[in-house]
């Protein structure tokens, strides 16, 4: 079994020039793909696994972050080829009414890029920004973006405490959307929506409240993540059943104990783009691995633009990967 993560899947659109997406054709044309090389995993044959079957062959399609996309586009899509998905919300933006810190990154990047992003702090905050030598040492060194959109993503994702990141982000997100910001419901699906994906036979699991890499929380921040996001699947939906995902594919000891006392069945992780084989009872089922989108034909993310290069700048990037 292949479990391969999705995050935007959207046609393209205007207002996001810099955004890095997967574009609804494409993901049109992996699907046609995945049918014709490996099939895919079905609602019943997976709840066999976790039942104590054999893990079945073919791809466990997986969409992270409840984001509109995935009810305005993958849904169609999968009801159309009668496919099953599984589906991980995070709680804060349906319980709070808020964006959360990794969403505003991307839309931020998406709308002026990063190196119009990097003046601006610049200019504005230069107090968050690391030294020159601790620049070249971003998490995101294997991807393609231009440096200055991969130092944005280090800087936000994972080096400032919230109270430091928070107001900055506020403040860079107004600058880029001209004091209009995108409204929660243009980014997240609501109850409602989460609801239709029940009803529409998709699993949808927590995801986390906000957001946060396990590395970044002490173990009662740990601890109120995961509950938290788990009671809210859990009272909105009814349904527990479909497992745990780790925001930002991050978990600890902490967390996988966490899950197994709570009883949940499973966790995805983001691994090293292993398959899932075997018996659940043999498999490391509080990290389950996923693969990519991208590590497969048609998978790669579109822009409106091409990728910003800036003076003194080498950018390669082509295919700027997600969160
Ligand atoms: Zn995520």
């Amino acid at each position: 079994m292949k479990a391969v993560m999705y995050h935007y899947v959207r046609p393209a659109g205007p207002g996001l020039p810099y955004f890095p997406y997967l574009s609804l054709a494409d993901f049109e044309r992996q699907l046609d793909i995945f049918g014709r090389d490996y099939g895919f995993v079905s609602r019943r044959a997976f709840l066999d696994w976790l039942e104590g079957a054999p893990a079945p062959e073919g791809v466990l399609l997986t969409f992270d972050d409840g984001l509109r996309d995935h009810i305005d586009y993958v849904l169609p899509a999968l009801l159309r080829r009668d496919l099953f998905g599984l589906f991980y919300l995070c709680s804060a933006p349906l319980v709070e009414g808020v964006l959360l810190d990794v969403h505003k990154v991307h839309l931020i990047l998406g709308r002026i890029g990063g190196p119009a992003a990097l003046a601006w702090l610049e200019r504005n905050s230069s107090e968050i920004l690391p030294g020159a030598e601790l620049r070249r040492q971003t998490h995101y060194a294997a991807q393609k973006a231009d440096p200055a959109t991969k130092l944005i993503k280090d800087i936000f994702n994972w080096r400032l405490t919230p109270e430091v990141r928070g107001p900055a982000l506020d403040r860079l997100l107004r600058y880029a959307f001209s004091d209009s910001p995108p409204r929660v419901s243009d980014i997240y699906l609501g109850a409602a929506e989460a609801r239709a994906l029940v009803d529409a036979g998709m699993g949808v699991g927590p995801h986390g409240h906000r957001h946060l890499p396990a590395s970044q929380l002490t173990p009662p921040e740990e601890s109120f993540e995961i509950e938290t996001s788990s009671r809210f699947v859990d009272e909105v939906l009814s349904t527990l059943g479909w497992g745990y995902c780790y925001p930002h594919g991050m978990f600890s000891q902490t967390s996988q104990d966490i899950l197994e006392k709570a009883g949940c069945p499973f966790a995805l992780a983001i691994g090293d783009g292993a398959d899932i084989e075997g018996l659940i009872r043999n498999t490391p089922r509080y990290s389950l691995p996923r693969h990519n989108c991208s590590a497969f034909p048609s998978g790669q993310v579109s822009f409106e633009l091409p990728p910003v290069h800036s003076a003194g700048m080498t950018s390669t990037g082509k295919e700027l990967g997600i969160a």
